[in-house]
C-alpha cells in the first residue's frame, strides 16, 4: 500500500491511495462516515428560553453543532467504567447563557474543558430581540455516525479509481477532444494529445466520444483511489483518516479475538 498527498489542509484531505482492493478502500470510507468516536452535544437542560425556537429546535440545532473531540480524555460511554450513566470520562458539560438583543453562535457555548469546545465559533444558534433570553447546560458525549448523523467527523468522503489515457498512435492531435474536456486538462503540444492533470479528470469520457476515429481510451486503474476526505472541524482531516483506519484496526483485532475464542 502507497500514499500520495495531493493536498492536505485543516479539514480537507486529498490523497492517491495505491495497491489495495475495493472492499479496503470502501471500508476506509465507510469507517470515516460512521465508525470514528466523534463528540456531539447529546441533550439540553433549559433554564429560560424566550427566544422564537422551540426547546426541541434549539436541541436539534445544537446537536449538529461540530464539537472538537479529544480522544485521549474521553471515551464512548458504552466502554466507560461508569457504565453509561455519566461521568468525567465519557460526557462534557457545556453552558449557554444569552440575553437579547443579540445574534447568539456556538463560540458563546462555554465549555468546562478548555480543549474541547465548538470547532466553529460563527455557527448562528438563535437571534435574540430585546428582553429574550437563553440559559441552558449541554452535555455531550462521544458517538458514531452509525448511531447518529450528528457524530459523523467526516462529511465528504468519497474516492474514483484512478483514470488511465491510452492515445492510438493514429490520434492526428485534431484538438476535438480538448475542446471537449468540461476539465480542461486535455491539450496538444508537439502535435500530440497531452494530459495536463489526470487527478482532474471526472471519468465523463467525453473525450472519447469526441474522437472520431477512436483513438482515446480511458480506463480506471483498480487498485489505486483518488480520495477526498472532508472533516466536519471534530478533528483535523489527517486526524479523521488516521482515526477511520485505526478504527478497522480495531474491529479486525476484536474479530480476531472472538474467533480464538471459539476455538
Ligand atoms: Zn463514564
Amino acid at each position: 500500500m502507497e500514499i500520495d498527498i495531493i493536498e492536505l489542509s485543516d479539514d480537507k484531505a486529498r490523497f492517491v491511495l495505491k495497491g489495495v482492493n475495493p472492499a479496503v478502500a470502501n471500508g476506509l470510507r465507510k469507517s470515516m462516515l460512521s465508525e470514528v468516536p466523534t463528540m456531539a452535544i447529546d441533550y439540553i437542560n433549559i433554564y429560560d428560553n424566550t427566544s422564537v425556537l422551540f426547546d426541541e429546535q434549539l436541541g436539534l440545532r445544537m446537536g449538529l453543532i461540530p464539537i472538537i473531540t479529544d480522544l485521549d480524555s474521553y471515551v464512548l460511554p458504552e466502554e466507560c467504567d461508569c457504565q453509561g450513566e455519566g461521568c468525567t470520562k465519557c460526557q462534557l458539560t457545556l453552558t449557554l447563557s444569552a440575553e437579547g438583543p443579540s445574534m447568539v453562535y456556538s463560540g458563546d457555548i462555554q465549555s468546562s474543558d478548555p480543549n474541547v469546545s465548538a470547532a466553529d465559533k460563527k455557527i448562528p444558534i438563535v437571534e435574540l430581540k430585546e428582553r429574550q433570553k437563553l440559559v441552558l447546560e449541554a452535555v455531550a458525549k462521544l458517538g458514531t455516525g452509525r448511531k447518529h448523523v450528528k457524530y459523523q467527523a467526516g462529511v465528504a468522503c468519497g474516492y474514483k479509481n484512478m483514470p488511465v489515457f491510452t492515445f492510438d498512435k493514429d490520434c492526428d492531435a485534431c484538438g476535438k477532444c480538448v475542446e471537449e474536456c468540461p476539465r480542461e486538462i486535455l491539450s496538444i503540444e508537439s502535435n500530440a494529445v497531452i494530459v495536463k492533470d489526470p487527478l482532474q479528470c471526472i471519468l465523463c469520457k467525453l473525450c472519447v466520444d469526441a474522437c472520431d476515429i477512436n483513438a482515446i481510451t480511458v480506463d480506471e486503474d483498480v487498485s489505486t483511489y483518488v480520495f477526498t476526505a472532508e472533516s466536519d472541524g471534530s478533528y483535523p482531516a489527517r486526524e479523521l483518516v488516521i482515526q477511520g483506519a485505526d478504527t478497522i484496526i480495531e474491529k479486525a483485532r476484536e474479530l480476531n479475538e472472538i474467533l480464538e475464542s471459539i476455538e
